[in-house]
């Protein structure tokens, strides 16, 4: 990983919290804190150059920059709601490690970009079924989703994340229907019998809480699309299933997010 040149953040170990300062800054501000509030913008890719302290034009419009992304006001001037977005920003996502089990079922994105994250469950309590259904290269029910989360945590990849899986079928987006939900969306599928008793692994929450934020923060999901089936095709799916951990997966969504 390439280092910057800044010499403000003192220790080359990582980033945290403690380097934001904790001072209000804005156009015309020198000194320290705004050397380490530049080499934070440094490292996020937001600021070139070096961090000399002098909070100008470049670094205001760096700091507005940010905060459009993060969908805060983007007036170039940092207070605690800037801070604490530039923490999330400055916590590492990882994708987990996935076994590769191509399905023949998906198609292209046609342009569209990611938006939102389905979860679902599978409906049986066995990976091996499960892998054959959403693989099944022949007749009309073809379907897929780009991940296949098993009760041991493995995290099996079926379609890349760049092309349209078939997981969502007939359904909207708080009404919206195009672009349809497969071409916006990733899938998680997971393996559970959606009984409502069958518990979902603590394997699988941690697969999830690590694959969740992850592709949340790769493709800058808005939190409020990290949905369930069952939000996008209201009234005809119920998963995943009412002992699903929702706000375990949110507050892990909430650390980076
Ligand atoms: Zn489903």
């Amino acid at each position: 990983m390439p280092t910057s040149n800044a010499t403000a953040s003192g220790s080359s170990g990582a980033f945290g919290s403690s380097d934001l300062p904790d001072v209000p800054l804005s156009e015309g501000s020198t000194g320290l804190a705004v050397q380490r509030l530049q080499s934070v913008l440094i490292r996020l890719k937001y600021l070139g150059g070096r961090a000399d302290g002098d909070f100008g034009p470049k670094t205001k419009d760096a700091l507005s920059r940010f905060q459009r992304d993060w969908r805060l006001t983007p007036d170039g001037a940092y207070g605690p709601e800037t801070r604490t977005a530039l923490q999330k920003a400055l916590t590492p996502v990882f994708k987990p490690p996935v076994v590769s089990r191509a399905s023949p079922n998906f198609e292209s994105r046609q342009g569209v970009d990611i938006d939102v994250i389905v979860l679902h469950h599978t409906g049986t309590n066995r990976v091996a079924v499960d892998l054959a259904t959403l693989r099944l290269s022949h007749g009309s029910g073809r379907v897929s989703a780009h991940y296949l989360i098993a009760p041991t945590g493995t995290v099996y990849q079926l379609v890349p994340d760049n092309r349209a899986a078939w997981h969502a079928g007939v359904s909207s987006l708080r009404g919206v229907t195009e672009p349809s939900v497969n071409l916006r969306s990733i899938g998680i599928e997971i393996t559970n019998d959606g009984s409502g008793q069958t518990p979902f692994t603590e394997a699988q929450y941690r697969a999830l809480e690590q694959l969740v934020p992850y592709l949340a923060r790769t493709y800058k999901v808005p939190k409020e699309n990290i949905l369930g089936h069952r939000d996008v095709a209201p009234g005809r799916k119920t998963d995943p299933a009412d002992n699903f951990d929702w706000p375990r997966v949110r507050r892990a969504v909430d650390v980076v997010l």
